[in-house]
């Protein structure tokens, strides 16, 4: 069962055509990694998949619901797909545990209780529970992008994306942040991940999407492929 369908998919900014004629399907629990170089139109997909951006033609299916459908609702979908950015994008004035609490609490409006008993185990998952009154100023970058995959999981999405991780991350905390993406990956959420890094796409991911200008040119679950040795 497919959790993202692209179906001859276009987007043009103006008359920049950023994304040709796309056919991807990701299925549910499927770990999908995306290379390919600056200015491929990685990240344009990704911002398509939650609404961020919309499709000029085609058809985008999105955990059963055609985003193109006007009676599709939007925050559901932004709800149901997180987004794990490069730049972590946490609430600077807010403490960790605020970070993680607040989607549930106000976009949800759940149980404040239940929301920070969640939130308490999810730090724990990614190792940072006795972060919980800390601020994002606070700590290291490797430690807020793992606030910030805690903040996406509390919403209880059926699929998370991931716009380069770890790109903005000192080699040193590469690895926990990835750990932790391996966690996730190994519960059997659906991640489509835009990374650098070919450890994760090789040993995690279950196939890599190579995109160049705009198009996909290599879609495949033999991910070997992709390695000489
Ligand atoms: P990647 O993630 O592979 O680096 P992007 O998806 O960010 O690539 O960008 C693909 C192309 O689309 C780039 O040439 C970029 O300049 C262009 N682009 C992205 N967003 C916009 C926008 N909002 N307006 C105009 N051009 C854009
Ligand atoms: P929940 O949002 O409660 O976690 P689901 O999203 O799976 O659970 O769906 C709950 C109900 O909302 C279902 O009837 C589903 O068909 C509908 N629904 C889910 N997503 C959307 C959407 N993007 N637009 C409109 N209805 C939706």
């Amino acid at each position: 069962m497919s959790m993202i369908e692209f179906h001859d998919v276009n987007k043009y900014f103006g008359k920049f055509h950023a994304l040709k004629n796309i056919n991807l399907t990701v299925d549910r629990g499927e770990v999908v990694t995306i290379i390919g170089p600056s200015g491929s139109g990685k990240s344009t997909l990704l911002r398509c998949i939650n609404g961020l951006e919309r499709i000029t033609s085609g058809q985008l299916i999105v955990n059963d619901f055609d985003l193109a459908d006007k009676k599709t609702d939007m925050n559901r979908i932004r709800k149901n797909v997180g987004m794990v950015f490069q730049h972590f994008n946490l609430y600077a004035n807010k403490n960790v545990l605020q970070n993680v609490t607040l989607g549930p609490d106000l976009v949800l409006k759940r149980n404040k209780q239940e929301v920070e008993q969640e939130a308490h185990d999810l730090l724990k998952m990614v190792g940072l529970e006795n972060k919980a009154d800390s601020f994002p100023g606070e700590l290291s970058g490797g430690q807020q992008q793992r606030v910030a995959i805690a903040r996406s999981l509390a919403m209880k999405p059926k699929a998370i994306l991931f716009d380069e991780p770890t790109s903005a991350l000192d080699p040193e905390m590469i690895g926990d942040v990835l750990d932790v993406m391996q966690k996730i990956a190994e519960q059997g959420m659906t991640m489509v991940v835009v990374t650098h890094e070919m450890g994760f796409a090789r040993h995690v991911g279950n196939r890599i999407v190579f995109m160049d200008d705009g198009q996909i040119l290599v879609d495949s679950a033999n991910v070997d492929q992709f390695f000489d040795d």
